[in-house]
């Protein structure tokens, strides 16, 4: 399938508070952000015209940038409003959102006092993270390259462009061979996450799940514990060792973009994608659609 590029496709995003054309969302080659990894961001999906978690995520946003020491020059509300009117506006109701905020030109330094914040909202159509097929199969990891940093040696609780440096140079070598993705390990030698999704296993009946001190807690992530916990189902976080992979006997990823994706194979270590993972793919499912969050539901934070 041919690739159609991001900077080249019809419909609006909304940039700095107005819809612009698709093509002309542009900014300058000497923008803080490019050079210095000054931007945090979101993902995001609309499911049938109503977008999952939304002040969840916008709520994310606003903390992941006041994590790299920049304000939003938006209230949460006005960022929510924004994003139900890009799917609208692109007549779109099924599809993935990416809000991003970033420092401008203003000032190219290290220091960046002087930039001003600017921020950007998306949105198109993205059906499935992963192949079809390979779903079906479970997909398959291999270790990554890189290990995630320590919480006290980045901002591991901003989705920060600048962390994903580590996830692109992970996933790319895991595509090159012939992986769908690379599983990360934390600076202790722990199980973390993939390089886009929080990782579950399944043993005896429970689910597995590493604690999360120094990547994300995924929304999707804290989704699923609550959706199994009232299920019935046990969730215990907790540290997972790799020599402990013999011991699960199923592992499956979740991301808002990966949703909830069984696991094959860890580098040559097979799951054969069970019962506790469908179980839990189809309430997510359902737990997605049934989520309401139309624009009356907003309430202005000014009256
Ligand atoms: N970890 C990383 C590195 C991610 O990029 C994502 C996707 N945002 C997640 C975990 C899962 O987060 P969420 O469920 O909030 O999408």
């Amino acid at each position: 399938m041919a690739l159609v590029p991001f900077d080249d496709r019809d419909g609006w995003i909304w940039l700095d508070g107005h819809f612009v054309p698709w093509r002309s969302a542009n900014l300058h080659v000497l923008s803080h952000a490019l050079h210095y990894g000054s931007a945090v961001f979101e993902g995001v999906r609309m499911y049938e015209g109503r977008i999952f978690e939304l002040e969840a995520h916008t709520r994310r946003l606003f903390r992941s940038a006041e994590l790299l020491d920049f304000g939003i020059p938006f209230t949460q509300s006005e960022i929510n409003r924004a994003c139900i009117e890009a799917c609208a506006r692109n007549g779109l109701s099924d599809c993935y959102l990416r809000p991003i905020a970033w420092r401008g030109a203003e000032q190219l330094s290290v220091s960046a006092l002087q930039t001003q914040t600017r921020v950007a909202i998306a949105v198109w159509e993205w059906p499935k993270y992963f192949d079809a097929e390979r779903i079906k199969q479970g997909v398959r990891l291999c270790w990554a390259k890189y290990r995630r940093p320590p919480a006290e040696a980045a901002p591991t609780s901003a989705k920060a462009a600048g962390l994903y440096m580590i996830c692109t140079v992970s996933k790319n070598a895991a595509e090159r061979a012939g992986y769908d993705d690379a599983l990360m390990l934390d600076c202790t030698g722990a199980i973390a996450e993939t390089t886009g999704a929080n990782i579950f296993f399944v043993r005896e009946g429970a689910l597995y799940t590493p604690t999360p001190d120094c990547f994300l807690d995924g929304i999707t992530r804290q989704t699923v514990i609550s959706i199994a916990r009232k299920a019935g189902i046990r969730v215990i976080e907790t540290r997972i060792d790799p020599a402990e992979l013999p011991s699960f006997s199923e592992c499956f990823i979740v991301g808002t973009a990966a949703e909830v994706t069984p696991v094959g194979e860890i580098d040559g270590f097979r799951f054969r994608p069970g019962q506790l993972t469908f179980d839990l793919i189809e309430r997510y499912s359902a737990a997605v659609r049934a989520h309401v969050h139309a624009v009356a539901d907003l309430v202005p934070e000014t009256a």
